[in-house]
């Protein structure tokens, strides 16, 4: 179409990414960008941002094991100060534990380098394929099941995106295209909208899923430039957070939230169960109640994989089993996520109960 007007233009344009942002809309955009670019990066910095002291500093440092200590302030925030116990610490905390080595524990437990069709493509399920659209996060979580992940040999530009795309464009079963990372919305708006843009022209995908933590650890990334981009796509779209605690859902992640549902997005959480941080069935209800009330209904509760470096947080099926009846006997059916372990082979994560 030859545009006519002025507005016909901008929408144009902005179809092509390249979206035309009002003053207030680069402001929000610096705003995330720079508490992105503030983030607490060393062990020392953190405990020393919630007021431990010297002495319980030295008890609590830990080799980080090549995976470093990435935790944005304002989810720092949300942590009791000088709790060495708190759900949120231990979460992005370094443990001398990580460096214990365990037999079944390794590096890609999900033999996920065996299901790569093309550098930045997981395909394993039908239907529904995930590109590795990013290859940082906003946080570093030390339970990870990607912390080994060798990302840089999946970075990817525009043009090859197109090629791996167009790969998979050739599956006529493929309705779905699940962006992952990573954590996709890292990314600034630039390459994010230009591979939505590729995804788009994709004739058979009608659905977008968004795999990200940035709504819960970095609120301020859903700016309303973001949200104008979900609500112009042709496509629906899924964005499934990821929450492990109801501490993590303050006023700011609530206000987030209801800007992307105003957006037309449909938001899904997927929580790991996690020694020592919700494998408590009142802390598990405490979630779902928290996330209900942000606007979110529960996907997954998924079993720890067994990921070198992270056997401290690992709980048993037996247990996980007994704690997902005691959450079905508290909660209505809708709050109930589905237990699920993802077991390398299978065609689809299997549930467990
Ligand atoms: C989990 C996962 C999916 C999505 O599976 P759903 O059950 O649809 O959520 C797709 N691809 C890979 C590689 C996955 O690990
Ligand atoms: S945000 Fe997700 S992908 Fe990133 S470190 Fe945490 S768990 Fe891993």
């Amino acid at each position: 179409m030859i545009p006519e007007t002025a507005a016909q233009v901008e929408s144009q344009l902005a179809t092509r990414g390249h979206v035309l942002l009002s003053p207030e809309q680069q402001a929000e955009e610096q705003t995330w960008r720079q508490q992105f670019a503030q983030s607490i990066r060393t062990p020392q910095a953190l405990l020393a941002y919630l007021q431990f002291n010297q002495q319980d500093c030295q008890a609590m440092l830990a080799d980080e094991q090549g995976f470093n200590t990435l935790v944005p302030t304002s989810y720092a925030a949300r942590m009791q100060p000088n709790n060495p116990q708190d759900p949120l610490l231990l979460q992005v905390l370094a443990q001398s534990a990580e460096a214990e080595t365990h037999a079944e524990f390794n590096q890609d437990p999900l033999a996920e380098a065996d299901y790569n069709p093309a550098p930045g493509v997981v395909h394993k399920y039908q239907g529904r394929a995930l590109l590795i659209a990013a290859g940082h996060c906003a946080i570093n979580c030390r339970y990870c099941f990607r912390r080994h992940y060798p990302y840089a040999e999946q970075q990817r530009s525009r043009a090859q995106w197109q090629q791996s795309l167009a790969t998979l464009a050739k599956d006529e079963h493929l309705a779905e295209i699940i962006l992952s990372g990573g954590d996709p919305l890292a990314l600034t708006n630039t390459p994010l909208f230009a591979l939505l843009d590729e995804i788009e022209k994709l004739p058979q995908i009608k659905r977008l899923r968004i795999h990200s933590r940035l709504p819960i650890v970095l609120p301020a990334r859903i700016t309303s430039a973001l949200c104008q981009r979900l609500a112009d796509s042709r496509l629906q779209v899924v964005l499934v957070v990821h929450s492990n605690h109801a501490q993590e859902i303050n006023s700011e992640v609530n206000a987030a939230c209801l800007r992307l549902k105003q957006a037309g997005v449909t938001l899904l959480n997927q929580t790991v169960l996690l020694k020592g941080i919700n494998n408590e069935v009142a802390t598990l209800c405490a979630l779902q109640q928290a996330l209900f009330s942000a606007g979110i209904l529960p996907y997954y509760l998924h079993l720890p994989d067994h990921v070198a470096g992270t056997q401290h947080f690992f709980v048993e099926r037996s247990e996980a089993k007994q704690l997902h009846q005691a959450m079905q006997a508290r909660l209505p059916g809708y709050l109930v996520p589905r237990l699920v372990k993802e077991e390398p082979g299978k065609a689809h994560k299997t549930l467990i109960n």
